[in-house]
């Protein structure tokens, strides 16, 4: 069985049309999935629908062996599958840093002494070590979804989701929580959602799932996703800048493989171009 399972899924608002009519997906566990899609593609409500805030009209999603529709269970779900939202300041509890991260162990009942050792261990993970005693308030927006992460992390979870988690961050606080998602993932083994609309970040995970209108577009590796410059742009998704770059580029004639991610590699491929001419 897969980590996670979504199954035959209908889904809508109350009275609105479909959001998701017999949507399909299965994660494994230890993967960085990215999820991609413009807005209204149902990006949030599937976010929602995997930790449980909301439930199927019909069909299931199974999130580590574990049904959202069983209560009982949802507890447990719940922890095991931590999530992160777009504003920060939705998710910040306490006043002091570390206080903040201690939050959640504390109301399980965790001996102080433990507490201690969780909360060192998800600031480091995070790179927050230095502000554990640092106000809440006075970080900047990257710094504050940093903590909100390791408020996450103190829960010991299998599974993190990402929910346009820097939608609201500037460039570099979207650099480090980009880079966050990627190193918890690689050394740490835990599963990734990153649910987002950026281009550049989707192109870091190893598998990204685009919707379009609460289908699955496409879904592959970033590379072959962003092969198919077409279909997206038919769905106004676009490529990332590079990729962009390297289509046009290829459209006049210079013979560069499809779906370049990077910037280094559009140099290489140009250089070797270049020396072959
Ligand atoms: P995305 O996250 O990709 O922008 P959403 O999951 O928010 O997409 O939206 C998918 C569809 O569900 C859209 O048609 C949107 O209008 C609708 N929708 C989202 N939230 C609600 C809600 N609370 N009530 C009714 N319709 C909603």
């Amino acid at each position: 069985m897969s980590y996670i399972e979504v199954k035959d899924l209908v889904f809508a608002y109350d009275e609105g049309e479909k959001v998701f009519d017999g949507f399909n997906l299965a994660i494994e566990k230890g993967t960085y999935t990215a999820v991609l899609g413009r807005n209204g593609s149902g990006k949030s409500t599937l976010a929602k629908l995997l930790c449980g805030i909301l439930q199927p009209v019909s069909g299931s999603v199974c999130v580590g062996g574990l049904s959202t529709a069983d209560e009982e269970q949802l507890y447990k779900l719940r922890r095991s599958c931590g999530m992160i939202f777009q504003n920060p300041d939705n998710q910040i509890v306490a006043s002091v840093v570390e206080e903040d991260v201690a939050f959640a162990p504390e109301n399980l009942g965790v001996p102080s002494a433990e507490i201690r050792k969780i909360v060192d261990e998800a600031l480091s993970l995070v790179g927050m070590t230095e502000y554990a005693k640092h106000s809440t308030y006075k970080l900047s927006g990257g710094q504050k979804q940093r903590v909100a992460i390791a408020g996450v992390l103190a829960m010991r979870p299998q599974c993190i989701i990402f929910d346009e988690a820097t939608a609201m961050l500037d460039p570099s606080g979207r650099r480090d929580i980009t880079a966050t998602m990627k190193r918890l993932n690689k050394e740490n083994g835990i599963t990734v959602i990153n649910i987002t609309h950026y281009m550049n970040e989707a192109a870091e995970a190893d598998r990204i799932v685009a919707l379009d209108g609460g289908k699955i577009l496409l879904d592959g590796t970033p590379e072959e996703v962003f092969s198919e410059g077409e279909t997206l742009r038919r769905a106004k998704l676009a490529t990332p800048q590079i990729t962009e770059l390297c289509d046009a580029l290829r459209e006049c004639g210079m013979p560069l493989k499809k779906g370049i991610l990077h910037t280094m590699q559009a140099a290489d491929a140009i250089e070797n171009y270049v020396k072959g001419l």
